[in-house]
Parts: C-alpha cells; sequence; structure tokens
C-alpha cells in the first residue's frame, strides 16, 4: 500500500540545503500498523509530510496504492484521489481545529471539498463511530476536552474514506487515561476499516499498542526495524533504540500498562 524507496527530503534553509531525512526506505502492507519512532528533530514528521505530498522529494520516490506521490504526480484527478485516500491526524487537536467553526462545520468542509453528498447523515454517522452524541455535533472547539476534540479531528479524517491514515503524535498532547481511550478507538477504526496505517510516536509503548512493525529513526536515517516483539519485550540490539525504551515513562514494567491500556484488547 505504501512504498518509500530511498526517500531524501532537502529544505532551503538560511545556512544552506539541509536533508531532514535521508535515504529513508519502508513498505506498508494493505490493512497494516507501521511505526515510526525516534527521538525529537530525526525526521518522523516529515516522512509523514512526504506521504502527503507536502514536502520537497530530493531524492527516492513515495507511492500509495501504485501511484506515486510528489508535486508533478499530485495534479488533476489523480492527485485529487489520492489526497482523498491519504489522511492525516496531528498531535494537537486545538491547533488542528478552526476554533469559529462548529463541529459540524469543520466535518462538513471535507464532503464539500470532495463533492460527497449525504452531509447529514454522513456527519452523524462519523460522530457516533468516535463516540461522540449528536449533542457536540454544533459546539465549537473551546468547549470540548482535548480526547473530544481528537475525537472530531479523527472523525474529519475518516468522513471521506481513506485507505490510509497518517498519526503524528496522536495522543501525546492528552492525559495518560484519555490517550488510552483513543488509542482504543484508533485500534477499532483501523480493524473495522481495514486502515493502512504509520503512526509516529516517540513512546515505544504507544507504537507497541496498535503497530504490527516499527522502525527507529535518528537524524534523518532510518537505524533499526527491531520486531515488534523485541520492542514489546524491551530485547532491541541498537543502543539508540534502547535509550527510546528507556526514556518513555513507566516502560520498564510493561507497554500496556504504561499507557493505561488493556493488552488483551
Ligand atoms: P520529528 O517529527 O522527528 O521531531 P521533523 O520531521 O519535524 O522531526 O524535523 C526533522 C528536522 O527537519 C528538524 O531538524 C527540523 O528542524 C527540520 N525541518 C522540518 N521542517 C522544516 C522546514 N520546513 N524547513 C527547514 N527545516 C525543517
Ligand atoms: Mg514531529
Amino acid at each position: 500500500m505504501i512504498d518509500v524507496d530511498a526517500l531524501t527530503v532537502r529544505f532551503r534553509t538560511k545556512s544552506g540545503p539541509f536533508d531532514a531525512v535521508r535515504g529513508a526506505s519502508f513498505q506498508v502492507r494493505p490493512g497494516e500498523a507501521f511505526g515510526l519512532v525516534g527521538e525529537s528533530g530525526s525526521g518522523k514528521s516529515t516522512v509523514l509530510r512526504a506521504l502527503t505530498g507536502l514536502v520537497p522529494i530530493a531524492g527516492g520516490r513515495v507511492a500509495i496504492g501504485g501511484r506515486l506521490v510528489g508535486a508533478q504526480a499530485q495534479r488533476g484527478a489523480h492527485g485529487r484521489a489520492l489526497q482523498r485516500e491519504v489522511q492525516m491526524v496531528f498531535q494537537d487537536p486545538y491547533g488542528s481545529l478552526h476554533p469559529r467553526f462548529t463541529v459540524d462545520q469543520t466535518l462538513r468542509e471535507p464532503l464539500a471539498i470532495n463533492g460527497l453528498d449525504r452531509e447529514d447523515e454522513r456527519i452523524a454517522a462519523a460522530l457516533r463511530e468516535v463516540g461522540l452524541g449528536p449533542a457536540y455535533r454544533f459546539r465549537y472547539p473551546h468547549q470540548l476536552s482535548g480526547g473530544q476534540r481528537q475525537r472530531v479531528a479523527i472523525a474529519r479524517a475518516l468522513l471521506v474514506e481513506p485507505r490510509v491514515l497518517l498519526l503524528d503524535e496522536p495522543t501525546s498532547a492528552l492525559d495518560v487515561s484519555v490517550q488510552a481511550e483513543i488509542l482504543n478507538l484508533l485500534r477499532r477504526l483501523a480493524r473495522e476499516r481495514n486502515l493502512t496505517i504509520v503512526l509516529v510516536s516517540h513512546n515505544l509503548a504507544v507504537i507497541g499498542f496498535l503497530c504490527s512493525r516499527v522502525a527507529v529513526m535518528r537524524n534523518g536515517e532510518i537505524v533499526e526495524e527491531p520486531g515488534i516483539e523485541a520492542v514489546r519485550e524491551q530485547r532491541v540490539q541498537h543502543e539508540y533504540t534502547r535509550s527510546l525504551l528507556l526514556a518513555t515513562a513507566g516502560y520498564r514494567r510493561n507497554a500496556a500498562d504504561a499507557i493505561g491500556v488493556d493488552a488483551a484488547m
């Protein structure tokens, strides 16, 4: 479903060109959840933005569902199909929701852009799917909790029926108990809709909960692809990955305990 081959992303900066991602390669099969972990600034968000065609690809190639991603490739009908197929949810649900739009307006927008009909029906169903009742439909973001805002952001992403969901630290801004609710919601939705997911997190417990594979990034490069079982059981080889494991609060005990989720679910 996702094929990233020797991807290099280069930004122009005041001090010259800077490669935020260098020669990164990975593949994600349909319906699979792939994790990207690494310290802050290692290039995780840049990889996600490359998957949506939002950053300049200086080398290598990115394809989604067999379609090439990139400035040229994203013109016309081909590009619109691709944009609809790949949706993103960000860390800060407050920043990503328009403060003066009601939930209804926020959810109506992508439907209009993509020319989807039966708006009222779709919006009501989307709210139900993320566990928000009809009462939330005409609220503004400031009238919602952080977890509720993130549910709205997830509903917005799913409304256009994407095949790929990109999650950039989707629970990092939330309280631990709310994190677990949102992770459980994401896991249920991913299974029900057979979504292909790339999840970025600095938290290996979060990755271990949602993903079946993980790659470790450092300084723009993928440095290790430890097995997910090894991550869950803390048997990683690479010193850097070990330090990420230890940096994950409470990880020493148990990945699921650390984020307050039921590992058997
Ligand atoms: P992460 O998500 O792992 O924290 P990012 O992908 O956001 O890391 O950033 C990787 C590196 O690229 C950082 O050094 C960041 O400062 C740099 N970077 C990101 N976006 C830009 C940009 N638009 N222009 C210049 N540098 C950028
Ligand atoms: Mg980031």
